[in-house]
C-alpha cells in the first residue's frame, strides 16, 4: 500500500503552500527562492514547486537581478498585481457610489446615488447593486469581466459572523450579512469591511500614507472611525471591531451620544456638530437644515473666525487622538472624511493635542496629514481590498 497522499489531499496542501507563498510576497515584495523558503519555512522543493505553479496562473513573475559585488545573480519573485478590473462599492450614511477601475487607482466607470441607508437596508443593497452594473456599463466592459469586488460599510462588521454588529449604528442592519446579501445581487463574491478600514487601505496605496507602515485613519464624517495599519497590515482585532475611536469619552463633554452614553467624541466633533458651530458663527440663520447653506470646509479654512472653530475640532480630535499615539506609536495619522476637507487649521489643532498630550518621543514619531484623496478615499481602498482579496484571499477570510 502506498503512503501517498490522496489526489484531494495533496491540492489542498498545494494551494496552502500557496497561499504562504503569496502572502510572503505581498508582505515584504520581490523575494528570491531561498528568501522565500526562510520568510515561510517551506522547503526548497515545495518553493520550487509553488512557484512553477504561480507561474503557470500568471500570479507572480521571477525576474533575473543582477550580482551585487561578488554575489552571485540571482532571480527575484514578485506578484503580478495585475488583478484586472476591479469592482468598488463605498457606502456612506447619504450615498453610495461604485466604481470598476484597478488597484492602481485608475477608475473607468462610476456611479453615485445620494439616499439614506440606514433606514432601508434592503433599498440600499438593490440601489448598490443597480449602481454596479451602472458603472460596469460605462466602463464599457462586460461583467464577466469584473475579477473581484469589495464594499466599505460604514457599521462596524464582526469578522466571526460577517454580520453588521454595532446595535447603535445602521441599526436595521444589524444581523445582516452584506457580502452575501450583494454577492446574490451582483453574481460575483465580494468582501465587505468597514468603511475606514477602506479608506486606511486607500491612503495607504495612493494617498497620504504611501510608504507608511504604521499609520492611523480617520474618517471623520457624521460619525467616527478609524482604521489602523500596524507593521504593514491592515489590523481588524479579535472580532474585526477595531478602531471605534467615535465613542471614546471626553471628560467635561455633557451631550448624550447615539450610543447612550454621554460625551463621546462624535457628539463634539462629528461633522454636523462642526457645521452646526460653523453656521452659528457665520449667523448664517437656521430656516435651512442646519449647515445646508455653509460654503466648502476648506474654504471656511481660509477665514480666521470660522478657521478657529476647525482648529478647535482638530484640537478635540487631537485628544483622543493622543491617546492612540501613545498605545500604537504610528508614523502618521490621516484624517478623512468631510471633516478632513479642513485642511491646515485641523491639522493644526490636531497637532496642538498630540504634542500636548502624548509622550514626547512618540509625539514626535508622528506627522498628521489631511487625505490625500479627500472623500474618495474609502471608494479607492475598496478597489485596493478587491484586489487583495485576489492575492492573498486568506486575510479576508
Ligand atoms: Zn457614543
Amino acid at each position: 500500500m502506498s503512503d501517498a497522499p490522496e489526489p484531494a489531499a495533496i491540492s489542498a496542501r498545494r494551494l496552502r503552500t500557496r497561499t504562504a507563498l503569496r502572502t510572503a510576497l505581498d508582505r515584504y515584495g520581490a523575494l528570491s527562492r531561498a528568501e522565500l523558503g526562510r520568510r515561510t519555512g517551506l522547503s526548497r522543493s515545495a518553493v520550487s514547486s509553488a512557484v512553477a505553479d504561480l507561474l503557470a496562473e500568471g500570479s507572480v513573475d521571477e525576474q533575473p537581478v543582477p550580482a551585487v559585488g561578488r554575489g552571485r545573480p540571482t532571480s527575484v519573485v514578485t506578484l503580478r498585481r495585475d488583478t484586472g478590473l476591479l469592482l468598488a462599492l463605498d457606502l456612506g450614511h447619504t450615498h453610495i457610489t461604485a466604481a470598476v477601475g484597478t488597484a492602481q487607482g485608475e477608475v473607468h466607470g462610476e456611479a453615485t446615488a445620494h439616499l439614506d441607508i440606514d433606514d432601508h437596508p434592503q433599498q440600499a443593497l438593490d440601489t448598490a447593486a443597480d449602481l454596479a452594473r451602472e458603472a460596469i456599463r460605462q466602463a464599457g466592459c462586460d461583467a464577466a469581466r469584473i475579477s473581484a469586488a469589495a464594499a466599505g460599510i460604514p457599521a462596524a462588521m464582526d469578522l466571526r459572523t460577517k454580520a453588521v454588529r454595532a446595535p447603535t449604528v445602521l441599526a436595521k442592519w444589524i444581523g445582516l450579512d452584506p457580502a452575501a446579501e450583494l454577492g446574490r445581487r451582483l453574481g460575483l463574491p465580494v468582501v465587505v469591511g468597514n468603511d475606514a478600514e477602506m479608506g486606511a487601505r486607500g491612503e495607504r496605496a495612493h494617498g497620504a500614507g504611501r510608504g507608511i507602515n504604521d499609520l492611523v485613519y480617520v474618517k471623520a464624517s457624521h460619525g467616527i472611525g478609524s482604521g489602523l495599519v500596524l507593521a504593514g497590515r491592515v489590523y481588524r482585532g479579535a472580532s474585526g471591531l477595531s478602531g471605534e475611536i467615535g465613542h471614546i469619552q471626553l471628560p467635561g463633554a455633557p451631550n448624550w451620544c447615539r450610543c447612550g452614553n454621554r460625551g463621546c467624541l462624535e457628539t463634539v466633533v462629528s461633522i454636523a456638530e462642526v457645521r452646526r458651530q460653523l453656521a452659528h458663527v457665520l449667523a448664517t440663520g437656521t430656516q435651512n437644515a442646519p449647515g445646508t447653506s455653509l460654503p466648502p470646509l476648506a474654504e471656511l479654512g481660509t477665514r480666521p473666525a470660522t478657521a478657529r472653530v476647525i482648529t478647535d475640532a482638530g484640537r478635540t480630535l487631537g485628544r483622543v487622538l493622543a491617546d492612540l499615539v501613545n498605545c500604537l506609536n504610528p508614523g502618521a495619522i490621516i484624517i478623512g472624511g468631510e471633516l478632513g476637507q479642513g485642511g491646515a487649521p485641523l491639522v493644526a489643532g490636531v497637532r496642538e493635542s498630540i504634542d500636548r498630550y502624548a509622550q514626547p518621543a512618540v509625539a514626535d514619531a508622528v506627522e498628521v496629514r489631511v487625505s490625500a484623496l479627500g472623500v474618495r478615499a474609502e471608494l479607492h481602498g475598496a478597489l485596493v481590498a478587491a484586489a487583495e482579496s485576489r492575492v492573498t484571499p486568506a486575510d479576508f477570510g
